[in-house]
């Protein structure tokens, strides 16, 4: 193991005030990856106040010129790319193939917005009056905080922190705790491009507590991006309305996803499968969380679903042909855990799956064996939370209208998935469902081209598309009188 990992702020490799750490551990085996600085009160004050400082001339940097930045990032991050993807698996556990295919993704969220940077126009807007002018631009809206998950250590960085400095803003970033090391290696691809000092920081901690008493709330900080849980969102919601700080959110989803009697079989098995258990392990925002099947079919498509995942490998990242890697800790996994045992409580048949899996190559690490249950009802708190695991509820229904108003029904709005090869209907349940994304006969997620976002409790703002940038920006009306 090397020294301590050291923090990214204002140009410099710093070790934190007070000299402590904590430790990033391999969920695959709990062996410590990384000891890593643990930032305190002076060293968020340093890294807003470097944010702050360098805003000044970044933000007024030819959008151009920024971009050419982002795409020496971009560039740079790709040919690292299984340099970052072996850390993603050390730290978060997911396959190695898979890490890759999301170092991959990641990393386009740069070359998207250097371009978006250059279409950030405004407007002339024709006067009602005579001798008077009105003209609209976007500027950047100043230093921004934004704090990170550990499902995706690579996305969730890159899709926040380019649209922001692209925008022509500065970021302290707090990464998750559990994946630091991502981030970091992004720090120093962006200090080997050249991107200025105090630009963008990186701040290591594991006291939660700090972050939000410390970095959202202070002065300089002018817009908070946050991806994490609701529960968790509101405490940082309720703390921003103190000085109406600008806020975007990315918070947790409750997935619902359909598959009509008319449904390409093969598609939509592969794309429930896929969705439930291939991203992440299931701790994915976006992951399929209720499984609705059309009662015609049920018959056909639950054993079939219930072969497939019987098949699928789990192991530990770096295994050959590994599917399904630990979870991220053993409290996700206790959830989890605790959500099927809660479910066959109440009545669901647990069909396969569902119990920490121990011998040899699992002993040490979070593993857990993929669970498919079946006579789900909604009320069930497996069909009423977020899952973020391995565990597919299964639920029967019968008509479109019905499937509509279940799946609609909870406080989630992230995303939401459904089967059919009849086009009008295809239309129909995609404009009915209450949800930021809709995956009409498809379940590979989103792209950098398109806003991604929830609805009701499961977001404010976009990230991604041309929405991406705005949200980083503050709209000025510039009123001239010509006299
Ligand atoms: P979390 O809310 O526990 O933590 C997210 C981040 O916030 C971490 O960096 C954490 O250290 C920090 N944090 C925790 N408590 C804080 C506090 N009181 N003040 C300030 N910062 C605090 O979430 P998690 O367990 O890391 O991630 C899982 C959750 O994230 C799930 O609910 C998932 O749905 C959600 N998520 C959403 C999206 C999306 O795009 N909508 C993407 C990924 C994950």
């Amino acid at each position: 193991m090397a020294d301590v990992e050291r923090m990214y702020i204002d140009g410099e490799w710093t070790l934190a005030e007070g000299g402590a750490t904590f430790d990033v551990v391999n969920p695959a085996d709990r062996t410590v990856v990384a000891r890593v600085t643990n930032g305190a009160v002076p060293d968020v004050q340093r890294a807003v106040r470097a944010a702050h400082r360098a805003f000044t001339d970044w933000s007024v940097l030819a959008p151009k010129d920024r971009g050419r930045f982002l795409l020496g990032i971009q560039e740079l991050m790709e040919e690292r790319r299984d340099e970052l993807a072996r850390l993603v698996t050390l730290e978060n556990g997911k396959p190695f193939e898979e890490a890759k295919k999301e170092v991959q993704f990641s990393l386009g969220y740069f070359g998207w917005f250097a371009e978006e940077a250059r279409r950030m126009t405004g407007e002339w807007i024709p006067s009602p009056q005579p001798g008077k002018r009105y003209w609209v631009l976007r500027q950047p809206v100043g230093p921004v905080a934004a704090v990170t998950p550990w499902n995706f250590p690579a996305t969730m960085v890159t899709r926040k922190i380019a649209p922001a400095l692209a925008a022509g803003c500065t970021v302290v970033l707090k990464p998750a705790s559990a994946t630091p090391l991502t981030a970091l290696a992004i720090a120093k691809i962006a200090e080997d491009t050249g991107l200025p000092r105090g630009v963008f920081n990186v701040l290591t901690t594991n006291r939660s507590g700090l972050v939000g008493a410390e970095l959202l709330t202070h002065p300089l900080i002018r817009k908070i991006g946050f991806t994490g849980s609701t529960d968790v969102g509101k405490g940082i919601m309720e703390a921003a309305a103190r000085q109406i700080k600008r806020l975007s959110f990315e918070l947790g989803g409750n997935a619902p996803f359909i598959v009509f009697e008319d449904a390409d079989f093969k598609a939509a098995l592969d794309g429930a499968v896929a969705m439930k258990f291939l991203r992440v392990a299931g701790q994915s925002c976006i992951c399929a969380n209720r499984i609705y099947v059309q009662r015609s079919i049920a018959d056909r498509f639950v054993p079939a679903f219930v072969d497939a995942v019987k098949g699928l490998k789990v192991a530990s990242g770096f295994e050959p042909a590994a599917q399904i890697g630990p979870l991220i800790n053993e409290e996700t996994r206790a959830k989890v855990h605790a959500l099927v045992e809660d479910a066959v409580t109440r009545g669901a048949r647990l069909v396969t799956g569902g119990h920490y899996l121990t011998g040899e190559r699992y002993a040490t690490g979070f593993f857990y064996a993929p669970a498919v249950l079946l006579d789900v009802t909604d009320d069930m708190p497996i069909a009423q939370e977020e899952i973020f695991g391995p565990a597919a509820p299964i639920l029967v229904f019968d008509t479109e209208e019905e499937v509509i108003r279940r799946a609609n029904a909870t406080k989630f709005g992230l995303a939401a998935y459904f089967y059919t090869r009849d086009m009008t209907r295809l239309v129909r349940v995609a404009e009915r469902l209450e949800y930021g994304l809709v995956g009409a006969n498809d379940a590979a997620g989103y792209t950098h081209e398109i806003p991604f976002g929830g609805f009701k409790e499961s977001g404010l703002g976009r990230e991604g598309g041309h929405e991406g940038i705005e949200e980083y920006t503050e709209v000025k009306s510039v009123v001239v009188n010509l006299g």
